[in-house]
């Protein structure tokens, strides 16, 4: 495929191998773009602000309704995409491209909510003769960086609120899946946007990122990836808005009186989604020591259940991780748990880039399985004697997107809401349940700001005052 740029399809001199992680197969090519790709993209959004602007709010909706319609159309297409280029199984790719539909779909509703507020000008002595209002206009050029883990559904979190504001766009997907957001902007191409509005560029993070953040012509940088890129990105943006979707190390909490069967099933599915290669995956899970151990063989007997690998199948539960390496590296990580005295209760054998789903008791707080975001198919167990300690240690890292708590109490739901320090608290659900339209996002180094399109709207535009002075008012 090729690169979107001033509305026509571009190649560049270098090109890019998009492969299949689960047999290192071919699958496509992408451009790979140079700098002189990148200034013309950049030049290309200096117009697109232009354009965006002129487009009323009902024909920003109408695009945004005819680009959902046009995934919705071609699911299976979409799904298949996201299930090659990447780690998804088909069921799990086919749950992506519907909530792209819905991100799209909540995109065109709120792009008509942008709303402002009037202002009382008489409420100081002074203001008396004068009325006025604020409204939010479109921030301008926006930078969108996606990771590659969900390389559909994010990339629409960037682009529907984005274009639903008024703002032009370069978008930046992730070099290994990049042909999933490609097919987005067709689908928004042939759905009318107007060329120079948004534009793609693909290639590497670490050649063309610099030369992208630092330039002063974008008013905002969208970024969803890990932390150390964030901290990179942060560093080199300047003076420009920066909205950071960062990792995470999700607790869950497991109290003695809750339904052991659903916190299991729940728990599991959120442990090895997407293999484990997800923000708000569940990674350390704390158990009340009265049902720790049945909780621990109940889990166990689950997860031994996965079917894993081939991800066309349509009962195939996971898929490899996005690369060989990181399957190593994740391996690497269990042996050194282990080394340290954790046990593996099951999987942690690997065979490419498959590692299998992985359960781990025992895990010392010194092992980096347990300090660090995983983000791979292993979850660690630990027992806790009181709801005060299973809070205190889901707190104690420096990390916090999701937590969750199962429970049939009230009152400790409510007291582990409050207490829990992170961007949302699932109850009843494992740290693995989104909304795409609910403030999503982290603290810590978790991130800055908050995605959600309601939310991303506010961060992608800003507020603008009018104020009017009239002489002959209030005489
Ligand atoms: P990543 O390595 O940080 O890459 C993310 C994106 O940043 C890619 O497009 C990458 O390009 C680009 N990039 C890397 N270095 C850059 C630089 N110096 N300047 C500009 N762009 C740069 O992350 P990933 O491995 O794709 O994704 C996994 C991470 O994303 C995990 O930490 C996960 O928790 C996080 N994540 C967070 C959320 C959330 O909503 N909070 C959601 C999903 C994932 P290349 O691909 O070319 O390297």
């Amino acid at each position: 495929m090729k690169m979107l740029i001033g509305g026509d399809w571009l190649g560049a001199q270098e090109s890019i191998e998009v492969k299949d992680p689960l047999d290192n197969r071919v699958i496509d090519t992408v451009p790979a773009a140079s700098r002189e790709e990148v200034e013309k993209a950049l030049q290309s959004a200096v117009e697109g602000v232009r354009v965006a602007r002129g487009m009323t709010v009902y024909q920003r909706a109408a695009v945004l309704s005819e680009t959902a319609r046009i995934v919705e159309r071609r699911l299976e297409e979409f799904a298949r995409t996201i299930a090659s280029e990447g780690s998804k199984t088909i069921r799990e790719a086919r749950g992506e491209a519907k909530r792209c539909v819905n991100t799209l779909t909540i995109s065109a509703e709120e792009s008509k909510r942008v709303l402002g507020e009037t202002i009382p000008f008489d409420s100081f002595p002074g203001g008396e003769k004068r009325i006025g209002y604020y409204y939010r206009f479109p921030i301008g050029m926006v930078l969108a960086i996606t990771p590659f883990n969900d390389p559909l559904n994010l990339v629409a979190h960037k682009l529907g609120p984005a274009i639903a504001a008024g703002n032009a766009v370069v978008l930046k997907p992730a070099t290994v899946t990049p042909l999933s957001a490609l097919k987005l902007a067709e689908a928004f191409m042939e759905a009318g946007l107007p060329a120079h509005v948004l534009n793609v560029v693909t290639g590497h993070g670490h050649v063309i990122g610099d030369d992208l953040v630092r330039d002063p012509r974008f008013r905002m940088v969208s970024f969803t990836g890990g932390l150390e890129a964030g901290h990179r990105i942060t560093q080199a943006a300047g003076i420009k808005k920066i909205g950071m979707e960062l990792g995470s190390n999700s607790p869950v909490i497991v109290m003695d009186d809750c339904d052991l069967d659903w916190a299991v099933a729940s728990s599991v599915s959120g442990a090895f989604w997407a293999a484990g290669q997800n923000c708000i995956g569940v990674q350390r899970i704390y158990v009340m020591r009265r049902v720790y151990q049945d909780f621990v063989d109940r889990f166990v007997e689950r997860t031994k259940k996965y079917k894993v690998g081939p991800k066309m199948d349509e009962d195939c539960d996971m898929g490899p991780m996005i690369t060989e390496g990181e399957a190593k590296r994740l391996a690497g990580w269990i042996a050194e748990a282990v080394e340290k005295g954790a046990e593996v209760k099951c999987g942690g054998e690997r065979t490419g880039a498959v590692l299998k789903p992985t359960v781990l008791v025992n895990v010392p707080e010194e092992a980096t399985l347990h300090r660090e975001e995983v983000f791979g198919p292993t979850v660690n167990i630990y027992p806790v004697e009181s709801l005060d300690e299973a809070i205190a240690k889901s707190n104690s890292l420096n990390f916090g997107l999701h937590a969750a708590i199962f429970t049939r109490d009230i009152n400790r739901a409510l007291k582990a809401g409050y207490e829990l320090d992170c961007g949302g608290v699932m109850i009843n659900d494992s740290t693995d349940y989104r909304l795409d339209s609910m403030p999503f996002g982290g603290v810590k180094h978790s991130g800055l700001g908050r995605e959600g399109i309601k939310f991303s709207l506010q961060e992608m535009t800003e507020p603008k005052v009018i104020s009017v002075y009239l002489p002959d008012w209030r005489q």
